[in-house]
């Protein structure tokens, strides 16, 4: 098992997300769902556990986004107050 640190940010770095260990799953996505959020024909994806992260609730709005996936999913969206960066998104 990998113990490989990772770090993500938003533009800004306002909003900074650590991670250890290996990903779940990666994958590429084209629904409309990830078409809409993102403005580009593929999203690429990363998937860790929730509790591998760090909790950077005090920087992040969040938009329950309850219309727009092809399978009714609600996706929790979040991005950074500050500068609007996408950050993360759950199931
Ligand atoms: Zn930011």
């Amino acid at each position: 098992m990998s113990n490989t640190r990772r770090t993500a940010s938003c533009i800004c770095g306002a909003v900074q997300i650590n991670v250890t260990g290996a990903p779940l799953s990666t994958y590429l996505c084209h629904c409309g769902s990830y078409r809409k959020a993102t403005g580009v024909m593929l999203a690429s994806n990363v998937m860790y556990k929730a509790d591998e992260g760090d909790d950077p609730a005090a920087v992040l709005k969040t938009f329950e986004d309850t219309q727009s996936s092809d399978s009714g999913t609600v996706i929790l969206r979040s991005f950074c107050a500050i500068c609007g960066g996408r950050v993360t998104g759950q199931r």
